[in-house]
């Protein structure tokens, strides 16, 4: 197989694809061996009968679920890191949040799910259509969740040669793998912090490029793998690399909740889905509705905001405040700020976005300060503080000059 031309152009690839559906509890260590599903392409729909847990229905875990919410506005905001304790709903969460997106139309037949009309220069697939037939079929699909256990070999995550051709024909095909599947959808790594070092560098390299190389066992292929990654992890249980740290866009922490009233609502409302999935479901349909128009209209939002010069300059101050490294810190505090003025419907991207996302966009991004034992997130809410002032927005500020003797 020959090598291929490296796509540039996936950048703008927003929108969200299908993913193979979640398994609630994703065993943490599968068997290399474990039998490949029936169905060849990723469009496989969930499970009928199988209900999802509704997004709206999730109590609490505001940060969590609006960081969540900002990645399917601008999912170039690179993805959401979640710290905390097991049994937060984090799972829950991210499989709710793909049923709530609106599904996605891929070129048929792609194992890569291309979306139609501007498929990935390096899906031989695809090229290989546009040189004969046309590109025009295309399927609906659900935006992909794919789950990347830990136990996962390299040959899942990467793809492999496929074997079955190789034995009975001789030829040399691709089997892609999980990162195939991740393509224009959310890649799941729980206890990110775990993961063996190799993989840590192959996914270093496609967060990076987008694109995943296979370069073993005679095979020499390129592919796109453009994906929100999400992980979770107690760093108590092991330090993430630096590298991989920086990947993230967002990051947050989830804690139990200590309050009666909300734990008792998550019991009751866990309950009720539990005894009966689908009248649960039903219930809560309309707030899903809402929600996914929501993302609808902001999305459409996103690309018309500008961003005030004051927002600008409050961000670069938060930034110089903290010490942050390079200029990553600088435009994803920009990109989130913009997300989440478009998903509040605001006309512009003012101090207040920059101040609401903050904390998720840089509290991973601080050095070690030996003077400073205080939490990342403590440091950030005090640098905002100072930023920030008690003056909530730069008019407030002029007022308050203008009032001043
Ligand atoms: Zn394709």
């Amino acid at each position: 197989m020959s090598a291929f031309k490296i796509s540039p152009d996936l950048s703008s690839n927003a929108g969200y694809g299908h993913v193979e559906p979640m398994e609630e509890q994703a065993p943490r260590f599968r068997p290399a061996s474990r039998p490949r599903r029936r169905a060849p392409e990723p469009q496989a729909e969930a499970p009928k009968g199988r209900a999802l847990y509704p997004f709206s229905a999730l109590v609490g875990q505001e940060a969590m679920k609006t960081a969540l919410l900002l990645t399917t506005v601008d999912p170039t905001i690179g993805g959401v890191l979640i710290f905390g304790d097991r049994g937060t709903g984090k799972s829950t969460a991210i499989r709710a949040l793909a049923a709530l997106l609106p599904p996605m139309r891929a070129v048929a037949g792609c194992p890569y799910s291309c979306e139609p009309g501007r498929p990935a220069d390096s899906c031989e697939h695809c090229r290989g259509l546009r040189q004969g037939k046309s590109l025009d079929a295309s399927v609906e699909i659900p935006v992909p969740v794919v789950d990347l256990p830990l136990g996962a070999t390299e040959d899942r995550v990467v793809g492999a040669l496929d074997l079955e051709k190789a034995l009975a024909r001789g030829e040399k095909a691709f089997q892609p793998g999980l990162l195939a599947k991740a393509h224009r959808g959310y890649l799941y790594i729980d206890e990110v912090n775990l993961l063996e070092d190799h993989l840590v560098d192959v996914l270093l390299d496609v967060a990076a490029s987008g694109e995943n190389v296979v370069e073993r066992e005679g095979l020499s292929i390129r592919h796109p793998a453009r994906f929100v990654l999400i992980g979770s992890g107690n760093p108590e249980e092991g330090e993430l690399r630096p590298q991989l740290l920086d990947r993230f866009g967002l990051s947050l922490d989830v804690v139990t909740p200590t309050d009666l009233e909300t734990r008792i609502e998550v019991i009751r409302r866990r309950d009720a889905f539990d005894r009966d999935p689908h009248g649960f479901c039903t219930q809560w349909k309309s707030k899903d509705v809402a929600l996914r128009r929501r993302i609808a209209a902001a999305r459409r939002r996103l690309p018309l905001l500008a961003v005030s010069e004051d927002a600008l300059r409050r961000a670069t101050e938060l930034c110089l405040a903290l010490g942050t490294d390079g200029l990553r810190g600088e435009l994803t505090l920009i990109r989130a700020a913009r997300a989440m003025a478009a998903w509040q419907g605001a006309a512009a991207v003012d101090p207040e976005h920059v101040k609401a996302v903050g904390v998720m966009a840089l509290q991973h991004r601080l050095r070690r300060n030996p003077l400073d034992e205080a939490r990342a997130a403590v440091r950030v809410e005090r640098a905002i503080e100072e930023v920030f002032g008690q003056d909530k927005t730069g008019q407030e500020k002029a007022g308050q000059e203008k009032a001043a003797p």
